[in-house]
């Protein structure tokens, strides 16, 4: 799609034809499948100001944590043993982990890609690997060298959004240029590359939207998280309106037709705003989705947004799930 087309789209009174086009694409290249993966959220330390975010470093009243290696291991076992095939480690950007070109971070990645799966041989006779995720923020080149050696397989790193100026705004410590340039490093070491943006973002505009969509076919992504913009307490940006969820589920839908390999989440942010749409997500292209098997002790240090904490019961969390993609007449994976 052009960028006009993009934004004639977005701006289209009745999205309904888009949406079943979105659909029809996903099916035909992505078939039923929905993949679900296990999000453990291992540390919110954050050396990043970023103004949207509830665990930048200026929120004060959160209280910092970095679980233990064998704690987020145990974890990383008990979701492998509920179903999950992906692991993804989420943080902020802590110096712990992430400091001496990524020491402890690949420790931590080669401890979880050397856990026992047991997965059943698939159709070739061999086992489906575990593939591990990690979303830790920006790293050198030779830190994310380093994790792919470890074992890591998927990145990433939203570009948050594609308006320079915007970014600029939103972010003290870093540049857009910077965002690509890590980015572009990521898919070079041959990583599954994830970038993805917020809907509803203060002062942004559907053109700016709309080269967010652009933007994913441009890095060459595979997979593309999109969610609204929610306002969190004690940032910034805390009296700003949410982003709207049909304008989030609009930008799912483009980036599916605009780029019809991506995989793409129906991500949680989504789910906060109004429980239904994540459901109704599914239908508009999205063919992922990410549960948090975080221990729930944690999981109140870890309001990127305000959001409803839930117990944590990886096994029957992922029972619910499943049983949920298949009322909807898809496959969990
Ligand atoms: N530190 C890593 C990074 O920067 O990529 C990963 C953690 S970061 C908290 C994960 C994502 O949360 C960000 O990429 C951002 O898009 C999203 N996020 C943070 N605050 C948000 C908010 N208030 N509303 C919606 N999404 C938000």
């Amino acid at each position: 799609m052009t960028k006009q087309e993009i934004i004639d789209a977005f701006r289209l009174k009745d999205f309904t034809p888009v949406y079943r086009e979105a659909d029809r694409i996903r099916k035909t290249v992505k078939g039923d499948d929905v993949f679900v993966r296990a999000i453990i959220e291992f540390s919110n330390y954050c050396t990043r100001q970023c103004k949207y975010c509830g665990i930048n470093c200026n929120n004060h009243h959160v209280k910092r944590y970095r679980m233990p290696l064998d704690e987020i291991v145990d974890t990383a076992k008990q979701a492998i043993l509920a179903g999950y095939r992906t692991i993804v480690l989420q943080s902020g950007e802590d110096p712990y982990f992430n400091g001496d070109n990524g020491r402890r971070l690949g420790e931590l990645v080669s401890a979880v890609a050397s856990l026992p799966t047991g997965f059943e041989p698939g159709p070739d006779g061999a086992p489906p690997p575990l593939d591990i995720t990690v979303s830790a923020g920006e790293l050198s080149y030779e830190a994310l060298a380093h994790l792919k050696e470890c074992g890591a397989t998927r990145y990433l790193l939203r570009h948050e959004t594609s308006d320079p100026d915007l970014y600029r705004f939103l972010h003290p410590c870093g540049t857009l240029e910077e965002r690509i340039a890590c980015l572009r490093n990521i898919k070079k070491l041959g990583f599954d590359t994830g970038s993805g943006f917020m809907v509803g973002l203060p002062g942004q505009t559907i053109e700016s939207l709309a080269d967010d969509v652009i933007l994913l076919g441009t890095l060459e992504c595979d997979m593309a998280g999109i969610g609204p913009f929610i306002a969190s307490p004690d940032t910034p940006l805390a009296s700003y309106p949410n982003g709207q969820t049909e304008m989030t589920k609009r930008a799912v839908a483009l980036c599916r037709i605009h780029r019809p390999s991506l995989n793409l989440p129906v991500t949680t942010a989504l789910g906060v705003l109004d429980p239904h749409e994540r459901e109704d997500a599914f239908s508009c292209g999205a063919n992922v989705i990410m549960k948090k098997v975080t221990p729930t002790r944690y999981k109140e240090s870890y309001q990127i947004y305000p959001s409803q904490i839930e117990e944590t019961r990886i096994a029957s969390d992922r029972r619910q799930l499943d049983r949920l993609i298949r009322s909807l007449g898809r496959r969990p994976i």
